[in-house]
């Protein structure tokens, strides 16, 4: 067979040296060495196979929202497998899909009445891209092909998604040349509570290139309030309440991307809910499915939606992965909503930040540029990336799984924390500054 010729080849002594088999993420394959390994996992506690319990402060890239191996959630996944796991939305409804976008409609924003389902946080970012696109051509309009992205930006690693990630610093750096070209602004400064000159200056910058290029814009997509892998830039609700009236001057459609800040993570369900307005186009994942499974939604206005009817097939979206709306990710999207209500998840996100900003906001080190909390997010910014080099094995040591990116350390803990665990995350990213050296 195929395999053992493969074995035969290496056992026979070629210089191939043992890769490994699988490729994981951003990672240099060369170096890469992982030495923990997940066995099990429950609550907030992953354990790895040499026994030790390690506490999750990231919740797995964002998504583990409710905690690992959650009865309840694993309880509505078996029982939709019992009816059907999966069942095609070409041509078929289901009562389970059906439902779980009537919950999104009815909880995200007033006005967002359309759900369109994919697989993933960048396919839902994708989509949204596409829809606006498709918006202006459905409307005879053939000029509008061009976004407006933040700079620090990140929406995905797909071909789209790319264009409108970082172009100068963002690990798509590589493929900007290739992938569509589209415009940027600076990124939001100033925080929460910017001043009304840093948000007069900046979307003064908005206003001129809308002036200038505006015939050529789709939309504008942004993270609202908060760059997450751009570095946890917090910015202010002022700033997209009016970057939307700009947007609304010049026919130009304003997109949501709350992959990561939506269900919660900044404080209120959605960053949208900080704001006053509503975006044209919204995009959710990660904490759709409580991180149980890969799923997304982008939701759209009826203003957006009705651009797509007609009497002609050629209107229509043509889009449709083939587990768009999965009955199993929206079963599990549905209790997870009704587990978030219920167990007021909120409350919990409210002392979670209050606990954040009491242990981070202020910690002063000669390495720190600055700490910043928002939400369910703290991160401290140092000054180079190297200082956190070995921080994994540091808190993993002392019980604590954090995975720092470029030049931050963070924690987004589950919204099931205690305060004690969560204490204890941050405790051993002081104690990584703290530590001799
Ligand atoms: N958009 C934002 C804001 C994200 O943070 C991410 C992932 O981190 C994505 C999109 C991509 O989502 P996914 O990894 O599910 O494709």
């Amino acid at each position: 067979s195929q395999a053992s010729n493969k074995h035969a080849a290496n056992s026979q002594g070629s210089n191939t040296p043992e890769y490994s088999k699988l490729w994981y993420p951003y990672a240099q394959m060369k170096s890469l060495e992982l030495n923990l390994e997940v066995v099990e996992a429950s609550g907030v506690y992953l354990t790895m196979s040499d026994g030790k319990r390690l506490i999750d402060g990231i919740s797995s890239w964002w998504c583990v929202s409710h905690g690992y191996n959650h009865p309840e959630l694993n309880q509505a996944m078996f029982d939709q497998a019992q009816k059907f796991s999966h069942v095609m939305l070409g041509g078929l409804k289901n009562s389970t899909t059906e439902a779980f976008a009537s919950k999104l409609v009815e909880i995200t924003p007033e006005g967002l009445n359309h759900v369109f389902f994919s697989d993933s946080g960048s396919v839902g970012v994708e989509v949204a891209i596409k829809m606006a696109l498709q918006y202006f051509f459905n409307q005879g309009n053939q000029k509008k092909t061009r976004i407006v992205a933040l700079e620090r930006a990140y929406h995905g690693d797909t071909t789209a998604c790319m264009s409108v990630c970082d172009p100068a610093e963002g690990m798509h750096k590589m493929f900007h040349g290739i992938t569509p070209e589209q415009f940027f602004l600076p990124a939001p400064k100033g925080g929460f509570n910017a001043s009304t000159e840093t948000i007069d200056e900046e979307l003064s910058k908005a206003e001129t290139l809308f002036q200038t290029h505006g015939e050529s814009i789709a939309a504008v997509i942004v993270e609202p309030l908060m760059q997450g892998a751009g570095g946890f830039n917090i910015y202010s609700p002022e700033y997209l309440n009016r970057l939307k009236a700009l947007c609304e001057q010049h026919d130009i459609l304003l997109i949501f991307d709350e992959v990561a800040t939506g269900f919660g993570r900044t404080g209120k369900l959605f960053a949208t809910n900080h704001t006053d307005i509503v975006p044209d186009i919204m995009v959710l994942a990660k904490g759709l499915t409580a991180g149980y499974v890969g799923h997304a939604a982008t939701l759209a206005s009826t203003k957006i939606f009705e651009a797509f009817l007609s009497d002609s097939y050629s209107k229509a979206f043509m889009h449709g992965p083939t587990f768009m709306g999965n009955p199993l990710a929206c079963a599990i999207g549905l209790k997870a909503i009704e587990i978030f209500e219920r167990d007021n998840f909120l409350g919990n996100i409210e002392t979670i930040e209050s606990i954040l900003k009491e242990e981070l906001l202020g910690f002063e080190h000669e390495e720190i540029v600055e700490t910043r909390v928002l939400g369910a997010t703290g991160a401290i910014e140092v000054k180079d990336a190297k200082f956190h080099q070995g921080i994994q094995q540091f808190a993993a040591e002392r019980g604590v799984w954090i995975r720092p990116f470029e030049r931050y350390i963070y924690t987004m803990p589950p919204f099931v924390i205690t305060p004690e665990e969560l204490r204890k995350i941050t405790g051993v990213m002081k104690a990584w500054f703290a530590r001799p050296r």
